[in-house]
């Protein structure tokens, strides 16, 4: 028997699902599936500039599984530019688990709402010195992975479980 397949944890789901080559009719189009997990695999590593390592831990899969979804996300996205098809971003083995980010100016923490650039700032001051205080697994990080400057323990948020990631 099959084991059931594990579900990745993703930060959100993207406000946008459907993008098209302009001035096609859509009947004329062919379409692509990308699916939400292989979305957050590109976003962490691509856009965010994690390693595999690390985007492994944020969606609580293993290294291995993070490079093959990644790659087919890629493939995909590659795809699509190059043959002009469009892309619907749906489906995928995932379950969305909202990170806690907090300011390290003025120590506020909120939900990042979706995997849009809400996280790249603070709500209260606009501080874009913000860090991933809680994600899976209770660990803190900074978004891109760029170690933080000094210490950074101490400066957990109340609702974190302090684990530098
Ligand atoms: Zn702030």
């Amino acid at each position: 028997m099959p084991r059931p397949p594990i579900e990745r944890s993703v930060a959100g789901v993207p406000r946008i699902t459907l993008f098209k080559p302009a001035g096609v009719p859509a009947r004329e189009l062919d379409r692509l599936r990308l699916a939400v997990d292989e979305l957050e695999a590109i976003r962490l590593v691509d856009l965010e500039g994690l390693s595999h390592e690390r985007a492994a831990e944020a969606m609580g899969v293993s290294r291995q599984t993070v490079g093959r979804v990644l790659e087919r996300g890629r493939a995909k996205v590659a795809d699509a530019l190059v043959g002009g098809k469009a892309i619907e971003i749906s489906g995928g083995q995932y379950r969305v688990e909202p990170r806690q980010l907090r300011c390290f100016a003025c120590r506020e923490e909120w939900p990042m709402r979706d995997m849009g650039s809400d996280a790249a700032s603070c709500p209260r001051c606009g501080s874009d010195d913000v860090t991933v205080c809680r994600g899976p697994q209770g660990r803190c990080g900074r978004p891109g992975g760029a170690p933080g400057r000094g210490r950074d323990q101490g400066n957990h948020g109340p609702r974190c479980g302090g684990i530098d990631a």
